[in-house]
C-alpha cells in the first residue's frame, strides 16, 4: 500500500432526527451543505433495540448513497423527543417511543460505528437549526415554537442553546393558559398544547361535528374515516364558520403563550414552524394580535414572529451545527 492513500480526511458529518413516526438521516459537510439524505419509518412499536439498529440502517444507506463509508464521518449527531442527558448520551424517556427508558443511544452509535456521537433534544436542535442555517441567521435570542400534534420548542439565549437543569428547559406547550381548561397528556390542567395543537384542534373539531355544527367537516371527515386539525383548516379554506372559529381560537390561545414567552425572554425573534403554521393567518393572525394585546411594548420593540425555514431538515440541521462547534472547539 503506498503511504497516504488509506487514509482519506474525515470532513463529513451524521445527522439523525429520531421521531416518533420516521427517522430522518443526513450526511452533510463540515460547511453545512447536505450531500445525502435517507428517510423511513421508524416503526417506534417494535421497540428500541429494532429502532436503534434501523437507526445504523438509515446512517449507511444516506453514506452509500453519498459515496462514502462510517470511518469517512468526524462525527455523528442525533437527536430525540424527550428528556435527554446529553452529557452521557442517554435518552431518558420519549413520547411516542414505546420501550425507551434510559438508552444510551451514543455509546450504541459508537460501538457500531466507530466513530464519536453526539445526542440532542430535539426541539433544542431545531432551534440551533433555525438560528444557524434558517429563520433566525444573526440573532442572539431567539424561541423556537412548533405546533403539530403537540407544541414543543427550543430556546436560544445570548446565542447558545438553553437546556435547563435536568434538560428539559423550553416546554413551551406546557405552559398553563386556561387554569380551568382540558386535561394536557402531561398531566395537567389548562397546558397551551391542551388548547392550541393540531390534537386540541381535532378534538374540537370531534365536538362541533357530534353537536351538527357542521356539515361539511361531518362530510369531510366521513369521507377520510376520521378527522385532524388538517381536516379543520380545510373546512375553514372553505368558508365554514364554525371551523375558522376552532382554528381563530386555537390561535387566540396561542397568542396568550406568545405573549408570556416575550415577557419572559424578551427574544429578537420567535419562529413558528411545525405542520399547523402552514394553516398561516387564520391561526398567526389572531396569535399575533393577542400577543401584541398582551405583551409589555418595550418587550414587543425589537420583536420579530417568523415562520421556521428548513421544516423538517431543522432537527438535523441543528445537529450539524453542534458537530461543527465540537469539532472547532
Ligand atoms: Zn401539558
Amino acid at each position: 500500500m503506498t503511504a497516504g492513500s488509506g487514509q482519506r480526511e474525515k470532513k463529513y458529518l451524521g445527522a439523525v432526527d429520531l421521531g416518533g413516526s420516521k427517522i430522518l438521516s443526513v450526511i452533510a459537510q463540515g460547511d453545512g451543505r447536505r450531500l445525502a439524505e435517507d428517510r423511513r419509518s421508524t416503526s417506534a412499536e417494535e421497540g428500541p433495540e429494532v429502532v436503534l439498529d434501523r437507526i445504523i440502517v438509515s446512517l449507511q444507506t444516506a453514506l452509500a448513497k453519498a459515496g462514502l463509508q462510517p470511518g469517512d464521518l468526524a462525527a455523528v449527531g442525533i437527536c430525540s423527543p424527550g428528556p435527554c442527558d446529553i452529557d452521557a448520551g442517554v435518552v431518558r424517556s420519549a413520547p411516542n417511543l414505546p420501550g425507551w427508558q434510559n438508552v444510551p443511544i451514543c455509546q450504541y452509535l459508537e460501538e457500531r460505528l466507530g466513530i464519536a456521537a453526539r445526542l440532542e433534544n430535539d426541539a433544542t436542535a431545531a432551534a440551533v437549526g433555525e438560528h444557524v442555517y434558517g429563520a433566525g441567521r444573526g440573532c442572539r435570542h431567539l424561541i423556537y415554537i412548533t405546533v403539530s400534534t403537540g407544541i414543543g420548542g427550543g430556546l436560544i439565549i445570548d446565542g447558545r442553546p438553553y437546556r435547563g437543569a435536568t434538560g428539559v428547559a423550553g416546554e413551551l406547550g406546557h405552559m398553563t393558559v386556561d387554569l380551568h381548561g382540558p386535561l394536557c397528556g402531561c398531566g395537567n390542567r389548562g397546558c397551551l398544547e391542551a388548547l392550541a395543537s393540531g390534537t386540541a384542534i381535532a378534538a374540537r373539531g370531534e365536538e362541533v361535528v357530534a353537536q351538527g355544527g357542521s356539515a361539511l367537516l361531518a362530510r369531510l371527515a366521513q369521507e377520510q374515516g376520521g378527522l385532524t386539525a388538517e381536516t379543520v383548516a380545510r373546512a375553514a379554506d372553505q368558508g365554514d364558520i364554525a371551523c375558522q372559529g376552532i382554528i381563530r381560537r386555537a390561535g387566540y390561545y396561542l397568542g396568550v403563550g406568545l405573549a408570556s414567552y416575550v415577557n419572559i425572554f424578551n427574544p429578537e425573534v420567535i419562529i413558528i414552524g411545525g405542520g399547523l403554521a402552514k394553516v398561516g393567518d387564520l391561526l398567526l393572525g389572531p396569535a399575533r394580535a393577542e400577543m401584541e394585546a398582551r405583551a409589555m411594548p418595550e418587550a414587543l420593540k425589537a420583536m420579530q414572529l417568523k415562520l421556521a425555514e428548513l421544516g423538517d431538515y431543522a432537527g438535523v440541521m441543528g445537529m450539524v451545527a453542534l458537530l461543527r462547534e465540537g469539532a472547532t472547539a
